[in-house]
């Protein structure tokens, strides 16, 4: 995958000297220092997860677990910032690898926007929550198409509208918008993951030959799904998270590359459609409490946009009922009401994105 392809799917893409949308200062040391401490402030105060407050855990083999089941990710807790300035905090486990899951419906979606456009788009797949869990068998009747593309039929039928010759052409074309996005070379499917998934993929098969019958997904199922786990696969850090949410959150652009991952118009249908529906049936109360577009993932990750300040990456293993990492839902609330990072917050309200 080429640069040149690259930019055939994104069409606005451009060169690697563009700098952030906004080209705001640097923060000072002393502001540096302070956020630093804000961050490990957070970190700390959610450090302690009792068992009880966990629900279950995702493995991609056996599916969900009890806590007790899982010993080897209990503890894990990685915490990442980036703003759109390109400054960079974390505390904890930032660095450990784990597979995006549906943080990758996402850029499922950005890449079939590329590709086939708003209205293209909106054909195949709609905008609207769904109020059901994220692997639901429910469809939007009325318009024969998924509800919306951060659940699993949706997400199936963004996926099977990504161009592409080939199946390899089309997840090189995945892996490529996903690295624009973290500024990071190295992001790849994990095999193993993507072999786990594959062995454990009923529902999300019933879910694609159901939508094939109905019309609402076209040609090869076993092709789409395979897309579909493969980019579920793709391995990344708390650290890649956040500068995914910086690019989201700075219109785009890369704060630390400078390169245009999508379009401006693009990026706004994706964090609406985050917004509204990133956090499955817990979106409404996520749009309530937190405030801001995020999606997230059963192995525990949440990627967080504020937009035009930063992003946010977290990894907590420990779901809720609904399938989102408990301390990811805890910390984001926090820095919602103690931060002031709602959207709807006043300027004055906000104490960590905008202080200087
Ligand atoms: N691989 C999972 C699935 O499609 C991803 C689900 C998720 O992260 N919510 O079933």
């Amino acid at each position: 995958m080429t640069d040149a392809d690259v930019s055939r799917a994104v069409p606005s893409s451009r060169a690697a000297t563009d700098g952030p949308e906004k080209g705001r200062p640097a923060w000072t040391p002393e502001r540096r220092q302070e956020a630093h401490e804000q961050v490990q402030d957070l970190y700390r105060r959610h450090l302690q997860l009792p068992d009880a407050d966990v629900d279950r855990v995702y493995d991609a083999r056996r599916g969900y677990v009890p806590l007790a089941e899982a010993p080897s990710v209990r503890d894990l807790f990685g915490l990442s910032l980036e703003t759109v300035e390109g400054e960079e905090l974390g505390a904890g486990d930032t660095d450990f690898p784990f597979a995006l899951q549906s943080i990758s419906k996402v850029f499922a979606y950005a890449l079939a926007l590329a590709d086939h456009g708003r209205e293209g788009v909106l054909k195949r797949v709609g905008v609207e929550p769904s109020g059901e869990a994220f692997s639901s068998l429910v469809f939007d009747e009325h318009n024969n198409r998924p509800f919306n593309p951060m659940v699993n039929a949706g997400a199936l039928a963004a996926t099977s509208l990504i161009k592409g010759k080939s199946s390899s052409e089309k997840l090189d074309r995945i892996l490529s918008l996903l690295r624009l996005f973290a500024g990071n070379e190295t992001l790849t499917a994990d095999e193993k993951t993507f072999e786990a998934e594959l062995q454990s993929a009923d529902r999300n098969r019933a879910i694609a030959y159901l939508m094939r019958s109905e019309g609402m997904l076209d040609g090869d199922v076993e092709a789409t799904l395979e897309l579909y786990l493969h980019q579920c696969s793709v391995h990344v850090t708390s650290r890649d998270l956040a500068r995914m949410g910086a690019t989201l959150a700075n219109g785009g652009v890369n704060p630390l590359t400078g390169q245009r991952a999508l379009p401006g118009p693009m990026v706004r249908d994706v964090l609406t459609v985050m917004y509204t529906c990133g956090m499955y049936d817990f979106a409404g109360e996520w749009a309530f409490s937190v405030g801001v577009p995020a999606k997230s993932g059963v192995s525990g990750g949440v990627l967080v946009v504020v937009p035009g300040k930063g992003g946010v990456g977290l990894f907590s293993p420990g779901l809720d009922r609904f399938g989102n990492s408990v301390r990811g839902t805890r910390v984001c609330q926090e820095l919602s009401l103690r931060l002031g990072a709602h959207l709807f917050a006043t300027p004055d309200e906000d104490r960590f994105f905008s202080r200087t």
